[in-house]
């Protein structure tokens, strides 16, 4: 057996659709696809308006820019999270506070949110950890109570909903990413979405190098120019025209993790009550989108010898983040809020085994050699058999 950690997904029209962009000639940003990709968004998500862009990482760049993030302001967010959460916000002079997540879902702990709050408190960035949302209902109420913006890292978070709500389309502005790793993917992408309508024009205005072109293609001005700061954040249609065969298929792809996301729950279901690892719990609230299967085992040193054994019988499984403030440059720019041992708990004891569209042959085998090495050696057998019991 060799399983890989991940395999990214194919349709097979996206060569048809690239091969439509070079025909066409036109190979620059917002052209039919990216236009179609933002509608679809607009569409699948609910949100107000869709803008493609390079990446995750851009989209919450442009957050901090349309929430004129100013050096010292301070945004709350998780430590236990992907640097680009924090980096967005630190390159405009952001201070990122590091609040603990719940120890069920690894999500930014709404309770403790409140009393990380001081005046120079700007935003709220809750991450939706594994594509299950964020409890968003407080976090709104607590961001209105206190007038602060939300930005959802939704970069796991497409195809899932909290309360029958997509991921992104809830805060003042949500960011999803298209990034190889992810569930639906163009390389590199990723979007903006954007629900308070006071930041649509200047959104595409940043996103268009500062300037009015958009305005201009739509013929809105008869020429354009130079209006405000922006950066290059709008991918070409290269990227739009590979999405869209993506999103074609989101239906489908989401879907099918969800299958291969149950059957690891069931199959798991025997070691998770026999308190050998914990297996995810995902709040009834959430649809989740099966972006990650993972496992917590008992310490640091457990999971170090879970992964050898797995790997020794040819599967790879991997860890998660680590935690920004322990890292050299978010200890410089960060400041954390209590004591975090949530996340540093988490951090220590959480894998990740593989998930993608096309593993449903390899899944048992995938299981088997899990329960094998979860297995103090001796009674092996028994626990295989249970665990490997299909329901009904
Ligand atoms: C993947 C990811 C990002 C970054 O996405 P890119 O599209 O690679 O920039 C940001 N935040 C979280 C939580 C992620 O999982």
């Amino acid at each position: 057996m060799n399983v890989p950690f991940n395999r990214t997904f194919v349709s097979g029209r996206e060569i048809d659709y690239l091969a439509d962009v070079l025909r066409s000639g036109k190979i620059g940003g917002d052209g039919p696809f990216t236009a179609r990709c933002n509608s679809w968004l607009r569409e699948q998500t609910n949100c107000g308006k869709a803008l493609l862009t390079h990446s995750c990482t851009a989209a919450l760049e442009m957050a901090a820019l349309l929430l004129e993030i100013q050096p010292g302001d301070e945004v709350i967010m998780p430590s236990f999270t992907f640097v680009s959460t924090a980096n967005a916000f630190v390159l405009r002079g952001g201070v990122p506070v590091f609040v603990d997540v719940r120890p069920d879902t690894f999500n930014l702990d709404e309770a403790l949110i409140e009393a990380a709050i001081t005046p120079r408190t700007k935003a709220i960035v809750p991450v939706h950890y594994a594509g299950v949302g964020c409890e968003m209902d407080a976090i709104m109420a607590i961001a209105d109570r206190h007038g602060l913006f939300v930005v959802e890292d939704a970069a796991q978070g497409l195809m899932a909903t909290y309360k029958g709500r997509a991921l992104g389309s809830i805060g003042h502005l949500g960011c999803l990413s298209f990034h190889e790793t992810k569930n639906i993917v163009a390389g590199e992408g990723g979007a903006l979405l954007i629900n308070d309508p006071r930041f649509e024009k200047r959104a595409e205005i940043i996103r268009e190098k500062g300037t009015n072109r958009s305005q201009f293609l739509r013929g809105e001005v008869d020429k354009y120019t130079w209006t405000d700061v922006g950066s290059s954040y709008l991918p070409s249609e290269l990227i739009a025209a590979f999405l869209w065969a993506q999103f074609e298929e989101a239906e489908a792809i989401t879907r099918q993790r969800r299958s291969l996301w149950d059957r690891y729950h069931s199959a798991l279901a025997r070691v998770g009550e026999s308190g050998a690892v914990v297996l995810p719990r995902p709040p009834p609230t959430c649809a989740h989108n099966a972006h990650i299967y993972y496992l917590l085992l008992s310490n640091l040193d457990a999971r170090s010898a879970f992964i050898d054994r797995l790997r020794e019988r040819g599967v790879q499984s991997v860890f998660h983040y680590v935690p920004l403030h322990s890292s050299p440059f978010g200890k410089r720019t960060g400041r954390t809020h209590g004591t975090l041992s949530v996340t540093n708990d988490v951090a220590d004891r959480l894998v990740r085994l593989p998930l993608w569209v096309g593993l449903e042959a390899l899944q048992d085998g995938v299981i088997q050699a899990t329960l094998d090495a979860l297995r103090p050696a001796g009674s092996q057998a028994k626990v295989l058999e249970r665990g490997l019991a299909r329901p009904g």
